[in-house]
């Protein structure tokens, strides 16, 4: 395994254990964490349930928010490594802040922002300043999350009804 995908693979485990500690808490179970070569710089799961209720805190949002401003020249070194494959939401502040390496445990089959990336403006279209779009790298462990964190969601005011097979 390369340094590079071993670093995946534990920050993968990282933010599993961040977003099982979510839902012991009673937020949804979906965690994010901002990486430099490695190393967790900032870290944070899904607020969106509150209380107070609140459509945008998403995991990765809370994350990033928590970056040190001194690192955000080196924006393209970053990774954001997140149990579920980000929203258009979480993946348009990706793309704004310049974060060079997405990683996700899950694909987000109904949300994921992977079914956009083929059609981004055209200020991005020859690819510049789109981060890599790394996953699914852990659908054993992070479909399940993602199932019962979009069980949650539906509840929600921002939820809306659909029929994934998981929502019987
Ligand atoms: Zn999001």
């Amino acid at each position: 395994m390369s340094p590079r995908l071993a670093d995946d693979a534990a920050l993968l485990d990282r933010v599993v254990a961040l977003a099982l500690q979510a839902e012991a808490r009673g937020h949804l179970p979906i965690a994010a964490l901002v990486a430099l070569r490695g190393e967790v710089v900032a870290e944070g799961w899904s607020e969106v349930p509150g209380p107070p209720y609140h459509p945008g805190r998403h995991a990765e949002i809370v994350a990033l928010s928590g970056v040190p401003v001194a690192l955000w020249p080196r924006a393209r070194e970053l990774t954001v490594v997140t149990t579920l494959e980000p929203c258009l939401m979480c993946f348009g502040t990706c793309l704004l802040h310049g974060i060079g390496r997405v990683v996700y445990g899950a694909t987000d089959t109904l949300g994921g922002a992977g079914h956009v990336l083929p059609h981004l403006p055209p200020y991005y279209a020859d690819g510049r300043g789109v981060p890599e779009w790394i996953g699914p790298l852990d659908p054993a462990r992070c479909d399940p999350l993602y199932h019962r964190a979009d069980r949650a969601f539906a509840r929600l005011p921002a939820g809306l009804p659909h029929d994934a097979p998981w929502m019987d």
